[in-house]
């Protein structure tokens, strides 16, 4: 979390235990991981104690060093976990979720970039929980369309890549990934139009509201339906300071904007992430 003082509308009551136990049991039970704690969240507790988690798979080491990311980056265990997914769809079966949110750490060490892995988690989930919907949070493949087919091809009711943050500051914040290719890939993603394409972004990082406007405007213009906007908190003192609290009067006004120039849904507020109660959009 980042040391500098929190502003009120950043302050909230401890969420309660709930079924933070439960959840906590089942992921440990599966031999899980959850992008809620790698990347120590700062809503794991509301979630878990509300009985969901978005699950991390292909391990918990990322390739890529993204200077927001709270989860570890090196070398990560060249041997892949094919069980992964059918555990995946034991524990959400489990914890009853109807909306399984699976993303990955992002792996240039594999030819595909763990496309299949994804898709075979997509697979083992609807053939557990057929009627649960499920959002896969892609990484960029390095701009494969490949790896994007045999993700799409998998049918999620969800497609979704974060672009992070605006053009301007990706060298700083995400220096192995390329606006571009990112955007292609949403293009791409739309363009098959099977799966509600969404992306989101974290401001508070030295941004322009300017900045974050045309980059709503090239998520429209590339197709992407829904977008979410959050404040980035800084998970360690590891990771870059947080630049700016954004007020919750300029979240509504991303909203407003992002509604305006026609995304379907916009969350806008503070403590949203990517999959920050994402099943109450569909
Ligand atoms: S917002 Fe997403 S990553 Fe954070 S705790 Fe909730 S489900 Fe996990």
């Amino acid at each position: 979390m980042d040391n500098r003082r929190f502003p009120p509308w950043l302050k909230r009551p401890l969420a309660h235990e709930g079924r933070q136990g439960q959840v906590s049991g089942v992921i440990a039970e599966c031999r899980l991981n959850t992008v809620c704690a790698e990347a120590k969240c700062p809503n794991r507790g509301e979630c878990f104690s509300k009985g969901s988690a978005a699950f991390l798979i292909l391990g918990p080491v990322c390739t890529r060093n993204c200077a927001f990311c709270g989860v570890a980056s090196g070398a990560p265990n060249p041997i892949i976990d094919t069980n992964e997914g059918t555990r995946l769809a034991e524990a959400a079966c489990r914890m009853g979720l109807n909306h399984v949110v699976i993303t990955s750490v992002t792996r240039d060490d594999l030819p595909d970039g763990g496309a299949a892995v994804f898709a075979d988690a997509v697979s083992s989930v609807r053939d557990k929980i057929p009627e649960a919907t499920i959002e896969v949070l892609i990484p960029d493949f390095q701009g494969s369309t490949d790896s994007l087919k045999t993700v799409l091809d998998s049918r999620p009711n969800v497609l979704n890549h974060n672009m992070e943050t605006v053009s301007r500051l990706y060298p700083q914040i995400r220096p192995q990934a390329a606006y571009g290719r990112s955007l292609e890939l949403i293009k791409r993603a739309a363009d098959d139009g099977r799966s509600i394409v969404k992306s989101g972004i974290m401001v508070g990082l030295g941004e322009t509201p300017d900045e974050v406007y045309e980059l709503m405007r090239d998520l429209r213009s590339a197709g992407c339906g829904v977008i979410t906007v959050g404040q980035y908190l800084r998970p360690s003192a590891e990771q870059t300071p947080v630049a700016e609290f954004i007020t919750p009067e300029q979240f509504n006004k991303y909203q407003e904007i992002a509604l305006n120039i026609g995304f379907t849904k916009a969350f806008c507020g503070p403590y949203v992430r990517s999959s920050y109660r994402a099943d109450e959009f569909l």
